[in-house]
């Protein structure tokens, strides 16, 4: 088997196109342009690139983008007194706190501070709980780019047995969520799971979020199985400097039905996800009907 290969930039691409509309449309109806604003504390250079590409792109939907760079030596104070401005700011739709941060500043502290309403990563607790519980919520952006392509490739994802690879707050664990939402059978695997081979064979549906380049050889793929790469790693190759995800894409394509590569899979899917909950929260914010 040849896996299809699902086009995340493709798929991006159309969504941000339909934000675009709605942005459009807010603006000419209703007179109200969506205000996305992003934090960067220091700088590190991955962040930088992340948030140069998150304002172009709120830019070119019609969304109004505030940066706010800090340097590295802020303090824990200043930086809360500004996410406090920003929540009380009605032009802000929604805020995104650039993680990491520096080593000083207590994360959960700083992301609990954000309004749950303008929380567009979808990390503060009440967002979680609120997942958790099946619940109205922000939903965080890579997870749910995951989820919107399984559901366009699958249309129902109801009885199907998912695993996902790794058990972080920002991507594993809101991903089984998700899952379990869809009514998948969810399994979680992490750095203490036993057998993880036999594990991931199980599965329909397989999501790695580990951070080890290409660790998911693709004979642990079930034939006609579906994976979604979310590992971003960069190496070294040929000479040359590469980005691979966490499976062995020649491999796991060679028996998989269907498979996101990278570059060109999650990825962009991320920020078109988080363009999308920036809308969300200004509909939400103006009593508006929410889109799609
Ligand atoms: P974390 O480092 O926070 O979590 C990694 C998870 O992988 C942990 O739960 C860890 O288990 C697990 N793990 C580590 N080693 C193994 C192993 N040998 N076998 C099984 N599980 C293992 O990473 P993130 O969730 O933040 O990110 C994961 C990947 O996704 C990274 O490559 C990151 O760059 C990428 N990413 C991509 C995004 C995108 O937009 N495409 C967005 C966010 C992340 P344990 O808990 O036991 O330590």
């Amino acid at each position: 088997m040849v896996a299809q290969v699902i086009d995340g930039k493709a798929f991006a691409a159309k969504v941000r196109a339909q934000v675009a509309d709605q942005v459009a449309k807010l603006k000419e109806e209703n007179g109200i342009t969506p205000g996305l604003a992003v934090v960067l504390v220091g700088e590190d250079p991955a962040s930088q690139v992340y948030v140069r590409s998150k304002g172009k792109m709120t830019v070119e939907v019609g969304m109004n983008s505030y940066e706010h760079k800090l340097d590295v030596d802020t303090s824990e104070e200043d930086l809360l007194a500004l996410v406090e401005k920003l929540n009380n700011d009605p032009a802000v739709h929604g805020i995104l706190v650039q993680l990491p941060l520096p080593k000083h500043l207590n994360e959960d502290l700083v992301i609990n501070s954000i309004d749950p309403a303008k929380d567009v990563d979808g990390f503060h607790i009440s967002n979680v709980g609120l997942l958790g519980t099946g619940q109205k919520s922000m939903v965080p952006c890579t997870p749910l780019g995951c989820l919107m392509m399984l559901r366009d490739h699958h249309g129902s994802l109801s009885g199907m047995d998912a695993v996902v690879i790794g058990r972080s707050n920002i991507v594993g664990k809101p991903m089984a969520q998700l899952l379990l939402g869809d009514s998948c059978t969810v399994t979680i695997a992490h750095s203490r799971t036993k057998d993880l081979p036999d594990v991931v064979r199980r599965a329909d549906i397989v999501v790695a979020a580990v951070g080890r380049p290409e660790m998911v050889p693709g004979d642990w793929i079930k034939e006609g199985a579906t994976v979604i790469d979310v590992g971003i790693n960069r190496i070294e190759r040929d000479g040359k400097n590469k980005l691979v995800g966490d499976v062995d894409y020649a491999s796991a394509a060679a028996r998989a039905g269907a498979i996101t590569p990278v570059p060109g899979g999650v990825g962009p899917m991320t920020i078109a996800c988080l363009l999308a909950n920036t809308l969300t929260a200004c509909c939400r914010a103006n009593k508006l009907p929410e889109p799609e």
